[in-house]
């Protein structure tokens, strides 16, 4: 097909010029003594991403699963009790992998578009008097619901219940993208991966680990791990290597995106993120009368929306047709929500005009599919919103 495919699933999100120019390298010598240097700017960097001074990040040849699965392994024992709410498919499969590995999850369930229920995990924290529970787990941004949850506020509960429980939080299509404070929430691990909002391929498991973390792995936590050892990875860590071969040109790749974060400024990515989502919503709303599968306003994710088609269509048609007749690419229903709805993922190097495409597009395929909507009906909502809220926006991306 000629010209470019629009790329608005939620991740794998779209990279910058700059970044892709940025990874064409000539393998190199990962023990050399130049290297250090790569490493230890592109792990140093990262915290400002996190919001952290005193954790510690990690990258990982994986995805953003492999780094649930270090979370897991390196600080918990087998038996030991996890709390998770289980609100779409990303938290479903975070509670799955906890089973396999032999842990028991306590799962509060929610409604797919729900976010996490803050009262409930104080009630469940309360109650365990005898401080079974050794994990929280909380997915930030349910990226199959489009639903954003209140992190801080499950900390507090944590706090008012005076549980010791670790805190693990999933925030693999939030990171870099909507607001997420590593030392301030006391998050003992914070997992993304590289193909969201660092707008990089995917294949580097980013994470990052308090200190109270590392004391767990050092301590008692007797779930088997070895590639995924947080302690092989800090002693070459330390001096700028790693216990393995790294994925080198996607660190050349997260050194040139944190450049681009940097000139942009992390709180006017924020910014950005907000006032596209905004536009999007408008459109869903406004301009075609449909509604988010995120049940309350404040939980309306900025990185990716999942819009309900109305009934007796099917979303996975629409998403088909969007791909073979436009080569648009959006994001499909998974499991539970499956033909329900179709997801437009606006995170990472996006603006205005790209989302316009991904929307005339998507409400193209919608009135091929059968849905009673006027052309150019969210397109124009969208438009209106961004020009009645300029004063949000706050520049580009650098990805020139
Ligand atoms: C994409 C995603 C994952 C899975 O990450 P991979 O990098 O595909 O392993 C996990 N959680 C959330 C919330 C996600 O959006």
């Amino acid at each position: 097909m000629a010209g470019r495919n629009g790329l608005f699933v939620p991740g794998p999100t779209n990279i910058p010029d700059r970044v892709l120019r940025s990874m064409v390298v000539s393998m190199e010598d990962h023990r050399s003594p130049r290297f250090p240097q790569l490493t230890l700017h592109c792990l140093r960097e990262l915290k400002k991403v996190f919001k952290t001074t005193t954790g510690t990040t990690f990258l990982f040849p994986s995805s953003g699963t492999g780094c649930w699965e270090a979370a897991l392994t390196n600080c918990l024992s087998s038996g030991d009790t996890v709390l998770i709410a289980r609100f779409g498919q990303f938290s479903h499969l975070w509670a799955d992998m906890c089973r396999r590995l032999g842990l028991e999850v306590q799962i509060l369930e929610c409604e797919w578009g729900e976010g996490a229920p803050v009262e409930r995990y104080r009630d469940a924290l309360a109650a365990d008097r005898g401080h079974r529970i050794k994990a929280v787990l909380v997915t930030h941004n349910e990226t199959a619901t489009g639903v954003t949850s209140d992190v801080a506020a499950i900390r507090q509960v944590m706090r008012e219940t005076g549980h010791p429980a670790l805190l693990f939080v999933d925030a693999v299509s939030s990171l870099a993208s909507i607001d997420f404070r590593m030392d301030e929430w006391e998050v003992d691990v914070c997992i993304t991966g590289s193909q969201k909002g660092l707008m990089l391929p995917a294949g580097l498991g980013v994470t990052c680990v308090s200190e109270k973390a590392l004391q767990a792995r050092r301590g008692t936590a007797n779930l088997p791990r070895c590639y995924f050892d947080y302690l092989d990875m800090l002693a070459q860590n330390e001096n700028g290597y790693f216990p393995y071969t790294p994925a080198l040109p996607l660190l050349y790749g997260l050194k040139e995106s944190l450049a681009i974060l940097e000139e942009e400024g992390l709180e006017n990515v924020f910014r950005r993120h907000a006032y596209l989502a905004g536009g999007v919503r408008a459109a869903v709303h406004a301009g075609w009368n449909l509604s988010l599968c995120a049940k309350r306003p404040e939980w309306q994710s900025d990185t990716v929306s999942a819009i309900v088609v109305p009934s007796g269509i099917d979303g996975a048609k629409v998403i088909d047709r969007a791909f073979r007749r436009y080569n648009l690419s959006l994001g499909a229903g998974l499991s539970k929500v499956a033909g329900r709805v179709f997801r437009i993922g606006h995170l990472g190097d996006c603006n205005e005009l790209m989302l316009l495409s991904a929307l005339g597009g998507a409400e193209m395929a919608m009135i091929d599919c059968g849905v009673a909507l006027e052309p150019g009906s969210g397109v124009a909502a969208a438009q209106r919103w961004w020009r009645a809220n300029e004063s949000a926006a706050t520049g580009t991306t650098g990805g020139m």
